[in-house]
């Protein structure tokens, strides 16, 4: 039978598997790290997740990483509801409400690429972990003590890399879970949502660093991140039998910003993409030895940025179940917990919350909008309702509901 390496096997060096390393290697645990990007094009990555909810906050404060991520991002305590078809503000919520549930009483506009960028070089400095770069994870094999990953290293040769458990943080097309036919359940959207990143400031026409427009025709999400130059982000669903060509054609990225704000000067747009957007769950987390994370275990649309935070908090929760099995505090049989908790806020929270932000965005019936923006306006005059409101929308009391689930 042969020996494993004490040591836990993490693919992919997203936030999630990075998070991950840095809890277990803390604690000191070892861990092999796999990525299959390498130094020379980690930081080409294409913008993603960007708002970090106060609930995340606190996790990134627990690994050392929030005060390095805190002087490249924005503090924002308040964010927006806006009615794009009568040109309103319909709500702002302010996260001061929160003030006696948390340090963090704010999101922090941090894209995913600063905080990856500052969690590898935590991890590069850390003992406890072997980063291995450039280096693509193929498959893998388990058995009752261990894990052995497939990898092809930097100069192209196949390699072993064991473990005593094998983590998916690879993001949603995880190996992983395909190895393991975990079904991922749930369904796409049929239209794609248009990023455009412009540099330009809103404030001056009233919103906040983070708002939701509602609108019946073309709904939309701004979204503010720090630079030089500082960049706003603005999301648009497109119709999904437009081709790719055509939507990222300059002349119609313009006329789409011109379109959403008249300001009769082009504006100065940095960069564009377009997305497919899924809603689905992995059927288990957890299959033996192997376990999945953040995006390989579930995704969801970007409005109410919950993908990346959701992903952190699976990283911790995990982190603090291997930690406990490794001590000799917990038998394995608690990685079937991590399985309920996370899962069930999968489910109940993340895809949820965001088909409903979509819902009510998108909402076309005027009496249900009518309806949808007096709630809204209600919630956020009333500093317990509003309380309320934000512990959802921040995740805690997704953390709470875990944390009763035995
Ligand atoms: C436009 C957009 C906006 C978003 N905005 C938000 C937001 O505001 N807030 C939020 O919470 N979420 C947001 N999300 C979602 C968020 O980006 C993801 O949920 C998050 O990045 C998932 O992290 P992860 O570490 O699980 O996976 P990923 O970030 O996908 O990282 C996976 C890593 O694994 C590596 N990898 C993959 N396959 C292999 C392999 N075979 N071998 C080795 N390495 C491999 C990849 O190179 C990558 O580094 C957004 C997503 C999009 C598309």
């Amino acid at each position: 039978m042969p020996t494993y390496p004490d040591r836990i096997v993490v693919i992919g060096a997203g936030p999630v598997g990075l998070c991950l390393a840095l809890a277990l290697a803390q604690a000191d645990l070892k861990v092999c790290l796999i990525e299959a990007l390498g130094d020379d094009n980690f930081l080409e990555q294409v913008p993603r997740a960007g708002t970090n909810h106060p609930a995340t906050l606190e996790m990134y404060d627990r690994l050392g990483l929030y005060e390095k991520l805190e002087p490249r991002g924005i503090i924002a305590p308040v964010f927006h509801y806006w009615d794009r078809h009568e040109g309103k503000l319909i709500a702002a919520f302010d996260h001061a409400h929160l003030k006696d549930d948390t340090r963090f009483p704010y999101v922090l506009q941090c894209e995913r690429i600063k905080i990856v960028e500052e969690a590898l070089k935590m991890t590069k400095a850390h003992p406890n972990i072997d980063l291995r770069l450039n280096t693509e994870f193929i498959s893998f094999t388990q058995d009752g003590d261990g894990v052995t990953a497939r990898v092809v290293n930097p100069v192209g040769e196949e390699e072993v890399v064991e473990g005593r458990y094998i983590v998916s943080g690879e993001g949603a097309r995880s190996i992983v879970r395909k190895e393991l036919d975990i079904a991922f359940e749930g369904f796409t959207y049929d239209d794609r949502t248009l990023n455009i990143e412009v540099a330009y400031d809103f404030t001056k026409h009233g919103y906040a660093h983070r708002n939701y427009i509602s609108d019946p025709d073309e709904w939309s999400n701004l979204f503010h991140w720090k630079g030089p130059p500082d960049r706003w982000r603005v999301h648009f669903p497109t119709d999904p039998r437009a081709d790719e060509t055509t939507l990222m054609r300059p002349e119609a990225l313009q006329a789409q910003m011109q379109k959403f704000l008249p300001t009769g000067t082009p504006f100065d747009i940095i960069g564009s993409n377009l997305y497919v957007v899924h809603q689905r769950v992995a059927e288990r987390f957890r299959a033996g030895r192997a376990i999945l994370a953040g995006d390989s275990a579930h995704v969801n649309s970007p409005i109410g940025a919950m993908g990346m935070n959701s992903g952190v908090h699976d990283a911790i929760n995990l982190a603090d179940k291997l930690i406990a099995i490794a001590r000799g505090e917990a038998d394995d049989g608690v990685l079937d917990r991590y399985e309920r908790q996370r899962r069930h806020v999968a489910v109940a929270h993340t895809q949820a919350q965001t088909i409903r932000n979509k819902r009510l965005l998108a909402e076309r019936d005027p009496a249900v909008r009518k309806r949808n923006h007096d709630e809204l306006r209600r919630t956020a005059e009333s500093p317990e309702l509003a309380r309320r409101f934000l512990l959802r929308t921040a995740l805690f009391e997704s953390l709470r509901e875990a944390e009763a689930i035995h």
